[in-house]
Formats: structure tokens, C-alpha cells, sequence
């Protein structure tokens, strides 16, 4: 089937040409100021708008409207409502306000709010983001008009995981420019963020999915031998793909190239029926929307096609779990890119100064970066070895390694590393100039050309947290680098010197090695670099006072919005762990131990009849697999014992915190002490009997 790109791309988005064409041109204007400069609409605009948008939505087949937005979930939330009117004399016209599209309120006691709202206060209101487009969205439920909003509690507390992200995105330009006009950029008006990011994820087939329990209330296997194959052979990586994931593909892309998310890249990853995409980088808040809106298609599509997107970072024990890079770079609104090296680091003050306030960043908030990047399924990735280590650090690679290492020993000029060229040996095919950095897959942070790359995230998680934090700590290096270069009576030498002294200071974060070795771990600690291997470690780092400071300095987030968000992290993952725990008791009670108990049964049986049958026969063979099953099976009625009194135990300690703390430290043992004899029974028992498809069946029969 042929697929007009250029045709279908972002028809489903109210995009500004769609605005140019259909607002009157003063009205339009007065969009773009507000949506570039900020500042309010007037509500005769807003009602403009909104006629426009909901003409063209309907015209789209569109019946509804809803506000979008993203609540402490970390998915999106919607509540359609019809365009339809009052009726009168049994008719009934279609309508969207302006007052309909700017605001909206709505009962918010439900979405997480760690205590910023209780439960009898319970307005929260949606407010327009002018700065993502509205799009119509086609679903089983209709086709619906969304329209992205931030959301708000009646205080103005952010509820929503996009106000911080705005926030922190008008932070950083304000100080990225200061820096600009130091160095003589007057032209500039606006800095912002760009990302990208890279989504992993797998694919499984649908009717085996629906007889995992585990799968369907928690994302990721619970139970499950290794299939006698995995990864090793490296067959599946940039491997052909398979038909079926194939239409997925093409159906997908057409999917999101219509809701103007411009996908590119697909290939197959590492571990069997794990695959991954990237669209093209567009500015952070769009990425972000773009980003959910793509792992919602996901699901979708799949199901189109009878299979599941499992989007969790771990479903599979023993082969690579999903995650997300983050590709993160900062650009004016002419167009120029403040991580572009250039071809002459080593002379561009202005990339130097903006490298040396990363480095500064990274390392005064290597905890928070770390706490950004927490979601209760990375707890099973990082620190593995197939996902960077928990330890945060930054890879530059040889090329500016090199450079920092001259700037920080005072060499008298800074020579740049020659890239070289790299020779095949092949005489056909021409001599290629090489990447001045190699990739280092072990590293969390690399600087890959002219961005960096954060690869700590979930594959689940949204990446709005992700990207404050980046956003929040380089504008806070910044600005205490402006602070000091606008007093200097010398801008070169005080800005040279300022350079020194961040690298100088903050030149443990670097590190070019392997940062899935222990000698690693031992030298980060050698360093005093934090190692906070669990979101539970993590959390604390959301309101040390170091963090309140930077917060609060540039209006990011409140005390009390930083205390909620660590409240819900600590009862996200103890809601998570809970409900694992408990499907893994009913697994095993309603469908392991039974299915082993007949197993046992039948096979005593059989050793009596053929006993009986034939006296003297060699029954060893069928007395020591009895034996053997029914010493695990014995292992796991006792686990499970343990398990369901050791939760009562855990629910009834007081404070979040520390809650969850005695779930990783007691229940999750106590879950892998359960889950050990159940995955040696599955390699000992008949799999006729077994009652759940094994990993062999889930990966390998897509
Ligand atoms: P890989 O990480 O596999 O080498 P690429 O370098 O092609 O892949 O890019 C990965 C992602 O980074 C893509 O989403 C791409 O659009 C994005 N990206 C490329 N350049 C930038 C940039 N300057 N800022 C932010 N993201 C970028
Ligand atoms: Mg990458």
C-alpha cells in the first residue's frame, strides 16, 4: 500500500497553518504573540479560536472535546465532552466557547496530589497550553478534539506533571539568553530546549498476553524460566523484521505521522520481540505530548493487530529491558544550537562556558538527575547490566575529554584532538571522517555531537520529569555563571577563568569508561559520586534544601509541590509493589500450586500403576522428578506463607517512606523467594499442564 507522507502528516493537528487559513488575520496574530511571548488572550479571541477549532474538528468527524492533560500518573487524562448545546424545540447546535477552550474545571480528588489537595477541596482546573496544538484523536469512542492543558489545583499548585515542565523551560531561556547577550548575541529572543526521544518497547501476542495474569495487571512477568534461548546470538538487534510487527510498524507511523509526531526510525533491539522508534527532535513541551500521545497510539495499534505493546521497563527477566533516551540540546529561536561545538571547540569560548555549567549542573545534582529518572519499573534496570548504572555521570568523549583535561591542567593553548579518518581498508569505499566521539553504551549522560543524551529514563515513564530537572540545573548554572560574568570589568578573561574553575571543580563527572564494571562502582564512590540504586534512595533528593533552592529560585516548584511529588513517588511504588506482590500470591495459589499439585498426583498415580503393572520396572526416573517437584513445590507454599502475613505486616507501618522502604527491603525478597521455586518447577513439569505461556512461547511466537 502506498503512503502519501506529505499528505497525511499533522492532518490531524490544528496546526498554525491551519490557524493562518482559518482566523481572521488579527486574530491569528494575536495567537502566534501569545503563543511565542506569552500573556493572555482576550476572551473575543478565545471565542474565535474556538469556533475555528471546533469547525475543523467537526469537519474531521470529531463529536467531542476534551482538555488533555497529564496528571501525577504519569499518563494523560481526558473527559470528552459532546460539542452539542441545549436542545431546543428538539434541536441542538454544535458548540466550543472560548471560555470552554481556555479553562476548565473539573473534580480532581482522584489524580494523585500528595496531600496538595484534600480530598473536601477538591476543584482543579485545566488551562489551555497554547504552546502545543490541539489535535482530534480518532478512538473506539469517537473522535475527540483535544486540546493539551496544564492542570492546576484551586491554589495554582501544579497538579500536573506540565506546568513544572513550562516553568522550567521559560527558566532556562531567560538564563541561556543572559549568557547570549554577554556574548554578543542581540538577536536572539527565546531559548529552547529540544528533545527527542528514543522509545524502546516490545510486542507479544495478544491471546497468549490475556492468560498472564502478571501481565495484565502489572506490566512484566512474575514468574518465568529463561527460554533456552535469549539474546546471545545478537540476531534479533537492527535484525529483519517480522511481518506481523512489520504492519504494525506501517500502520503505527501513518497513526502518529497524522498526528504530526515525525516519527523516523525503527529497528529491531536487543532482546527478542524488542523493538524501538525515534521521531525527529522537536521542542521539549511538544516532545513530551508528542511522546505520550505516541505510547498511547502504541497500545492502540497493537491491539489492531492482535498483539500487546508492553511499554514496561523490565518485562522479562534475563534479556534487555525497555527504556527511553532522552536526547536533550538547548537552541535559540534563530536557529542556533548552544551544544554545537563547531568545528573549533577548543576557540569557542561561548560552547565552553555552556559545556563547564552542564558539567557544573550534572555534578552538584547527579541525586536529582537520578530521582528524574525514577519510575518503579527502572528499579529493575538500571544498575543491570544492559542499562546504565544508577551512578550518574557524563561521557564527553575523547575528542572534548581531552580538551577539559588541558583546560583543567592550565595548558598555555587547547589543542583539539584530530577526529581522524577512518579507513575501511576496503579501496572501493572512500576513506569517511570519523565521529569525534565513539558511542559509549554504558554511560547515562554522553554528549553525542552537539546534545546530550540521557539514557537513564523509563521506557513508561513520561519524560516531563526528565527534562525539568535538565532544564532547572543548567539554568541554574547559567545563571550563577551570568551572575558573575556581567559584573566582570573583563568578559574573556573572567569568562576563561569561570570556565576553568567549573571544569576544574567538576571534572569527577566525567567518565569515558565502562560503567557496567564493579571497578566503576568503586571508583564513583572513591569520588563521592551518589549511588542511589533505588527510586526509595532517590527520592529524598526531590526536597533536600539544595533542591528547594534551586526550585524555588526560578519558580519551578513550591516546598509543598516538591514534598507531594516525593510523597507520591514513595506511594506510587508502594501501590506498584503491593499489587505485584498480590498477583504473585494469586498466581501461585489459583494457578501454580494447583496445576503442580494434580501434576504430583497423576504422576504418583502412574508410578503406582506401572508398579503394579510391571513389578521390577525402573520407576528412578519418575520417583526422583516426584521428589523433585514436590520439594518445590513445598519451597513455594512455604514462600507464599511467609509472603501474605509479611505484607499485613508492612501495610500497617506508618509514613510513606518508610513503607516503602520495608516493601523493597522485606516484601521484594520475599516475592523472589516465591518466584525461585515456581520458575524451577516450569523446567521441571509437563508443559501441556503448565498453565501460563512460557518466555519461549511470549518472545519468540510474535
Ligand atoms: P542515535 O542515538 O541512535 O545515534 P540519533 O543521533 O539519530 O540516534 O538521534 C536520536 C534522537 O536524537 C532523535 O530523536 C533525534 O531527532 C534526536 N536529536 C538529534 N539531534 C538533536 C538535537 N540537536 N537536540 C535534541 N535531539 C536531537
Ligand atoms: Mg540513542
Amino acid at each position: 500500500m502506498s503512503v502519501n507522507i506529505t499528505e497525511i502528516f499533522g492532518s490531524n493537528v490544528f496546526s498554525t497553518d491551519v490557524m493562518r487559513e482559518r482566523l481572521p488575520k488579527g486574530v491569528f496574530r494575536e495567537v502566534m504573540d501569545v503563543m511565542e511571548h506569552g500573556g493572555n488572550i482576550s476572551i473575543e479571541t478565545a471565542d474565535i479560536v474556538a469556533n475555528a477549532m471546533k469547525d475543523w474538528a467537526v469537519e474531521k468527524g470529531a463529536t467531542h472535546y476534551t482538555h488533555w492533560f497529564q496528571p501525577l500518573t504519569g499518563i494523560t487524562a481526558e473527559k470528552h465532552d459532546a460539542f452539542l448545546t441545549r436542545p431546543e424545540n428538539s434541536r441542538t447546535l454544535l458548540q466550543l466557547t472560548g471560555k470552554q477552550l481556555i479553562m476548565g474545571e473539573s473534580d480532581a480528588s482522584s489524580f494523585p496530589s500528595g496531600g496538595l489537595r484534600s480530598t473536601h477541596y477538591a476543584r482543579g482546573y485545566t488551562a489551555w497550553d497554547m504552546t502545543s496544538p490541539a489535535f482530534v484523536k480518532e478512538m473506539t469512542a469517537g473522535t475527540i478534539l483535544c486540546i493539551p492543558t496544564i492542570f492546576v489545583s484551586y491554589h495554582g499548585e501544579a497538579l500536573d506533571k506540565k506546568t513544572p515542565l513550562l516553568r522550567s523551560m521559560q527558566a532556562l531561556s531567560t538564563q541561556a539568553l543572559r549568557i547570549l547577550r554577554l556574548f554578543g548575541n542581540t538577536a536572539a529572543r527565546k531559548v529552547i530546549p529540544q528533545v527527542g526521544a528514543e522509545q524502546e518497547y516490545f510486542l507479544v501476542d495478544r491471546e497468549k498476553y490475556l492468560k498472564r495474569r502478571d501481565l495484565i495487571y502489572t506490566g512484566r512477568t512474575l514468574f518465568g524460566a529463561p527460554a533456552p534461548k535469549g539474546q546471545e546470538m545478537d540476531d534479533q538487534y537492527f535484525g529483519v523484521i517480522r511481518p506481523r510487527v512489520g504492519s504494525f510498524m506501517s500502520d503505527l507511523n501513518q497513526e502518529l505521522w497524522k498526528l504530526g509526531i515525525p516519527i523516523t526510525t525503527q529497528h529491531n533491539e536487543a532482546a527478542p520481540a524488542q523493538h524501538e522508534l525515534a521521531p525527529i527532535y522537536t521542542p521539549c513541551n511538544l516532545a513530551v505530548d508528542q511522546n505520550q500521545l505516541t505510547m498511547e497510539t502504541m497500545k492502540r495499534v497493537a491491539t489492531r493487530h492482535g498483539l500487546v505493546c508492553l511499554l514496561h521497563e523490565k518485562p522479562f527477566v534475563g534479556v534487555n529491558g525497555s527504556g527511553k533516551h532522552n536526547n536533550w540540546s538547548i537552541g535559540t529561536d534563530t536557529g542556533e544550537n548552544l551544544l554545537d561545538p563547531g568545528d573549533t571547540p577548543n576557540e569557542n569560548l561561548q560552547f565552553l562556558l555552556v559545556l563547564s555549567c552542564i558539567m557544573r549542573a550534572v555534578d552538584v545534582h547527579a541525586d536529582l538527575l537520578r530521582q528524574s529518572a525514577s519510575c518503579v519499573g527502572n528499579e529493575h534496570r538500571l544498575g543491570g547490566q544492559e542499562a546504565p548504572p544508577a551512578i550518574i555521570s557524563i561521557c564527553l568523549g575523547e575528542q572534548l575529554e581531552s580538551m577539559v583535561d588541558q583546560i583543567v591542567s592550565n595548558a598555555d593553548s587547547i589543542q583539539l584532538l584530530a577526529s581522524g579518518k577512518l579507513d575501511s581498508g576496503v579501496s572501493t569505499v572512500p576513506v569517511l571522517s570519523r565521529d569525534g566521539t565513539d558511542r559509549n553504551r554504558t554511560t547515562p549522560f554522553a554528549f553525542t555531537g552537539n546534545k546530550f543524551e540521557f539514557r537513564m529514563v523509563g521506557s513508561s515513564d513520561s519524560i516531563a520529569d526528565a527534562n525539568v530537572t535538565l532544564n532547572a540545573i543548567v539554568a541554574e548554572a547559567l545563571c550563577d555563571a551570568a551572575d558573575i560574568l556581567e559584573q566582570a570589568p573583563d568578559f574573556t578573561s573572567a569568562c576563561s577563568q569561570l570556565i576553568h574553575e567549573n571544569m576544574a571543580r567538576h571534572q569527577r563527572i566525567i567518565f569515558n569508561g565502562d560503567g557496567y564494571s564493579d571497578a566503576w562502582v568503586a571508583e564513583a564512590a572513591r569520588r563521592g559520586l551518589p549511588n542511589l540504586a533505588s527510586l526509595v534512595d532517590a527520592v529524598p533528593a526531590l526536597t533536600t534544601e539544595k533542591a528547594v533552592r534551586l526550585f524555588t529560585k526560578f519558580g519551578i516548584y513550591t516546598p509543598s509541590e516538591l514534598e507531594a511529588r516525593a510523597e507520591i513517588m514513595y506511594e506510587t511504588y508502594i501501590k506498584a509493589t503491593k499489587i505485584e506482590a498480590n498477583t504473585m500470591i494469586h498466581m501461585a495459589s489459583k494457578h501454580y500450586i494447583p496445576t503442580v499439585i494434580s501434576y504430583t498426583t497423576r504422576l504418583a498415580q502412574s508410578i503406582t500403576s506401572v508398579a503394579a503393572a510391571c513389578p521390577g520396572a525402573d520407576l528412578s526416573v519418575q520417583r526422583k522428578l516426584l521428589t523433585q517437584v514436590s520439594d518445590y513445590l513445598s519451597q513455594a507454599s512455604c514462600a507464599l506463607e511467609q509472603l501474605k502475613p509479611l505484607m499485613e505486616r508492612v501495610d500497617s507501618i506508618s509514613g510513606m517512606k518508610e513503607m516503602a522502604l520495608a516493601y523493597r527491603t522485606a516484601v521484594v525478597p520475599a516475592m523472589a523467594a516465591l518466584r525461585y521455586p515456581i520458575d524451577a518447577l516450569e523446567l521441571l513439569v509437563d508443559k501441556s499442564v503448565w498453565p501460563m505461556p512460557t518466555y519461549g512461547d511470549l518472545m519468540f511466537e510474535v
